[in-house]
C-alpha cells in the first residue's frame, strides 16, 4: 500500500495551483462583488484543460478521480462558491453526457463542454421533492418528433449562466416508481423556458437559479441515456460526483483551518498568541487529525474509481465525513477571528456558510447515512455468506 500521492498527480497540483494564483485569486474580489463567475473563466478553464476529460481526434478521455478530487480541493480552499461552478460544469453536465450521451449528443455536447465552450447543469430538485428523487412531478409528455416539459426546476446551480440543463421529468407516469423517470438536455434559450436567480447566502459567486418549463419543446434526439432510466441515472451521476464535492468539502475545511491557525498564530490575548493557549493549540490537532481521516476517506473512494471497483459506499462515507469536518473546522476558524468573521467581506466568513451548503448537493447527510448503512448491510451478509 502506497500513500504516496504519484509524481503525476503533484505535477498537476503544483501547475493548477500556478493557475489558481494568476486566474482566480486576483479577480475573487470582484466576482464575490458581481455575485457571478464570467463564462470567460470556464472558456480559460477549458483551453488549459482543466475541465476533467481530455480530446483529441474525437477521441475523449476522463481524467483520473483522484486527480480531479486534488484540483477541486485546491480550488475550494480558495473559494468553495468558485469551485461548485466548476464542479457542476465537469461532474453534472459533461460528465452525464459522457455517461449516458449518444455519440452525437458526445460530439455535440460534449466536445465543447470539455473545451468551456458549452455551458452545462443539472435540473432535478422541485418545490415539492428533493432528496426523493423518484416523487419529481415535471412531466415529459410525448408528442411529434420530440417532447412538451412542464414543471420547476427549484435549485439549479449555474444555470443562469449555463446554455443547456439536463433535466429529469416523468416520462412514463403509469410505469412503477423506478421506470417512470427519462432525462433530457434542454435548451435553456428555448422557448417557454423562464429562468430567475436566487438571492442566496452560499456558495457565493456560483448561482442558484430556478427553472420554469412551460410547454418546452425539445426533440427526441434530447433523450439522454434511456427512456425510463432516468431515476438510476441521475442517482448515478450524483454518485460519481460524491468525489469531487467530498474534495470540495475537503479544501473547505482545509482552507478555513489555514486562514484560523495564520490568525490565530499572530493574534495577541491576555499577553499570549490565541494559539498558545492548550484549549485552542489541542482543539486544532483533535480538527487536523480529523481533516486528515477525512482526506484519506476522499482519496481511497477516488483510488477505487480510478481502480474500476465500486466506490458507491467510499464516496458516501467520504462526503459525510468532509461535510462533519468542514462544519465543525469552518465555524471553529470562524470563532478564532471573532467579531471579525461576521463581516461578509473577511476571508473566513463564507467558509461556515459553504460548508452548510455542502451538506446539500448529492445528497444530505441522512441520505449519506442510508447509502452507507445499506452498503455495511451488504458488508456484513457477503461475510457471513462466506463463513458458512
Ligand atoms: C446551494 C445549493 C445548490 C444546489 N444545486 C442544485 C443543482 O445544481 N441541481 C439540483 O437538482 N439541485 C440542487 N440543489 C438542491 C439539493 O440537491 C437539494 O436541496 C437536496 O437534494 C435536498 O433536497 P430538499 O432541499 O428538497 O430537501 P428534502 O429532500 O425535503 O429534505 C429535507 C430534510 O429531510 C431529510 N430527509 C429526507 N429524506 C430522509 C430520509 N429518508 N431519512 C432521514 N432524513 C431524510 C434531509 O436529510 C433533510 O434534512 C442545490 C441546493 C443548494 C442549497
Amino acid at each position: 500500500m502506497d500513500f504516496l500521492l504519484p509524481h503525476d498527480v503533484q505535477k498537476d497540483r503544483d501547475r493548477f495551483v500556478q493557475f489558481l494564483q494568476h486566474h482566480v485569486k486576483p479577480n475573487l474580489h470582484q466576482w464575490y462583488r458581481d455575485e457571478a463567475v464570467p463564462r470567460s473563466f470556464i472558456e480559460l478553464m477549458g483551453r488549459e484543460g482543466w475541465l476533467g476529460f481530455s480530446s483529441s481526434g474525437g477521441h475523449i478521455e476522463e481524467h483520473a478521480a483522484l486527480t480531479q478530487a486534488i484540483r477541486v480541493e485546491e480550488l475550494a480552499r480558495i473559494s468553495p462558491g468558485v469551485a461548485v461552478v466548476v464542479l457542476v460544469q465537469i461532474s453534472l453536465g459533461a460528465k452525464g453526457v459522457w455517461l449516458f450521451g449518444s455519440e452525437s449528443q458526445k460530439h455535440s455536447l460534449l466536445e465543447p463542454a470539455i473545451r468551456g465552450d458549452l455551458l452545462l447543469c443539472l435540473g432535478n430538485t422541485e418545490p415539492t421533492a428533493g432528496s426523493d428523487v423518484a416523487s419529481i412531478a415535471t412531466r415529459a409528455d410525448k408528442v411529434d418528433g420530440g417532447w412538451r416539459l412542464n414543471g420547476t426546476k427549484a435549485y439549479s446551480t449555474n444555470a443562469a449562466l449555463s446554455d443547456r440543463a439536463l433535466i429529469t421529468a416523468v416520462s412514463d407516469p403509469e410505469a412503477t416508481r423506478n421506470r417512470r423517470l427519462s432525462m433530457f438536455v434542454v435548451d435553456l434559450s428555448a422557448e417557454g423556458i423562464k429562468r430567475k436567480k436566487l438571492h442566496k447566502a452560499v456558495w457565493i459567486p456560483s448561482d442558484l437559479t430556478r427553472i420554469q418549463l412551460d410547454n418546452v419543446f425539445v426533440p427526441d434526439e434530447a433523450l439522454l441515456g434511456d427512456r425510463g432510466r432516468g431515476l438510476q441515472q441521475v442517482l448515478e451521476i450524483f454518485a460519481n460526483s460524491r468525489l469531487p464535492i467530498s474534495a470540495m468539502t475537503l479544501g473547505n475545511a482545509v482552507g478555513a483551518f489555514e486562514l484560523g491557525v495564520d490568525h490565530a498564530e499572530k493574534r495577541r490575548a491576555f499577553g499570549s498568541p490565541i494559539l498558545s493557549f492548550q484549549a485552542k493549540s489541542f482543539e486544532a490537532a483533535d480538527l487536523y487529525s480529523r481533516m486528515e481521516a477525512a482526506r484519506l476517506m476522499v482519496y481511497k473512494a477516488c483510488w477505487a474509481r480510478d481502480q474500476g471497483l465500486d466506490f458507491q459506499l467510499e464516496a458516501s462515507m467520504a462526503k459525510y465525513l468532509t461535510v462533519q469536518i468542514a462544519r465543525e473546522v469552518s465555524t471553529w476558524a470562524a470563532d478564532l477571528f471573532g467579531a471579525a468573521s461576521v463581516v461578509h467581506e473577511h476571508p473566513v466568513h463564507k467558509f461556515p456558510l459553504d460548508a452548510w451548503a455542502s451538506s446539500l448537493g448529492e445528497g444530505t447527510q441522512d441520505i449519506q447515512k442510508l447509502i452507507i448503512f445499506r452498503g455495511l448491510t451488504q458488508l456484513r451478509k457477503v461475510a457471513e455468506s462466506d463463513m458458512s
